[in-house]
């Protein structure tokens, strides 16, 4: 029996993924542009992973030669609580409250992809998450899960901007969905919000001001020009999501059990003693791993020496 877009949503819904949308396959022209000016501007800081494999951005049928369409898959992650500001605790950002989402989605895929090749076994695929040369929020837009936000996250209407983005290519030609018009208007809550002003114009973050960047992925010291501007993130940071009206209106409490927080606020003197063996044994299964011990107490030092001289 041949597939269809039906059972493709069927199945992606049945498995908890809340957002489904489809389209063709083609060359990103404009969004590797915007790329290439946005690495000229060294706005990628030290990630020089988003140099690497343009090409394979840029053409989707470089790493699946039979590719014909995208199926863009979206996770909602919003729980519903907020941070309790303990003393001496540092917040971590909302999608690090529970389990590594990479290993939920990858499940997840491993089972859609598998349900879709047992109707019908023609159908080949390759999926992503986050991870690997792919434009994961460009396809997102172009299969109608949303329209990127002036903070240059995925914004859907019925559910804000908390949730993953995955992408299955597959060579199936699946009919394309209408992409969603640009809805930010004259809003500009994120840009006014930013402690950083990282956001250095609509839809552009320069990672260098932004504490999601210097939480995680910077290898480097935090220089001072940043002291008090952390708002007590010691992991990521929500406040552009925070405070962009579609959130507030439209976010609704996420379905998926291993999302419930674990590491929501941590303890700032935790990190002083502890070993890089502590460390994985706590967070193996958390993204917060990603920023590995020695930045986690560069982090947590951070937030101290100001807690301290304030
Ligand atoms: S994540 Fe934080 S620092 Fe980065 S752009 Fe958003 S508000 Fe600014
Ligand atoms: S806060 Fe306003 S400008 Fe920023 S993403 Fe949300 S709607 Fe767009």
């Amino acid at each position: 029996m041949a597939l269809t877009k039906k059972q493709v949503v069927d199945s992606a819904k049945d498995l908890g993924f809340d957002l489904v949308g489809f389209s063709s396959i083609q060359y990103l022209h404009s969004e590797i542009e915007n790329l290439k000016k946005w690495l000229g501007k060294n706005y990628n800081a030290g990630m020089k992973y988003m140099e690497e494999n343009l090409d394979k951005r840029f053409d989707p049928t470089i790493i699946l030669p039979t590719a014909k369409s995208v199926i863009s898959l979206g996770l909602n992650y919003h729980i519903e609580e907020d941070f309790e500001n303990l003393p001496n605790h540092g917040k971590v950002s909302r999608y690090a409250w529970g389990k590594d989402y990479h290993i939920i989605i990858w499940e997840k895929l491993d089972q859609l992809i598998s349900t879709l090749h047992e109707i019908d076994n023609k159908f080949e695929a390759k999926s992503y998450v986050d991870t690997g040369p792919v434009m994961d929020k460009a396809w997102a837009v172009k299969s109608g899960l949303g329209w990127m936000g002036k903070h240059s996250n995925i914004i859907n209407r019925n559910i804000g901007s908390w949730f993953f983005i995955a992408n299955i290519f597959n060579n199936f030609d699946f009919e394309p969905d209408k992409q969603i018009e640009d809805f930010c208007g004259t809003c500009t809550a994120c840009i006014d919000a930013c402690p950083t002003n990282a956001i250095v114009e609509d839809y552009v973050i320069d990672s260098n001001k932004c504490i999601s960047y210097l939480t995680i992925e910077n290898k480097n010291e935090i220089t001072d020009e940043f002291n008090g501007k952390f708002e007590n993130f010691i992991f990521g940071c929500d406040i552009c999501q925070d405070v962009c009206p579609w959130n507030n209106k439209f976010s609704i409490q996420s379905l998926e059990k291993e999302f419930t927080p674990i590491f929501k606020e941590i303890d700032l003197n935790e990190f002083e003693e502890m070993t890089n063996s502590q460390f994985m044994k706590k967070f193996s299964m958390s993204p917060i791993n990603r920023a590995r011990v020695k930045g986690m107490k560069r982090n947590a030092q951070f937030l101290k020496d100001f807690n301290d001289h304030s």
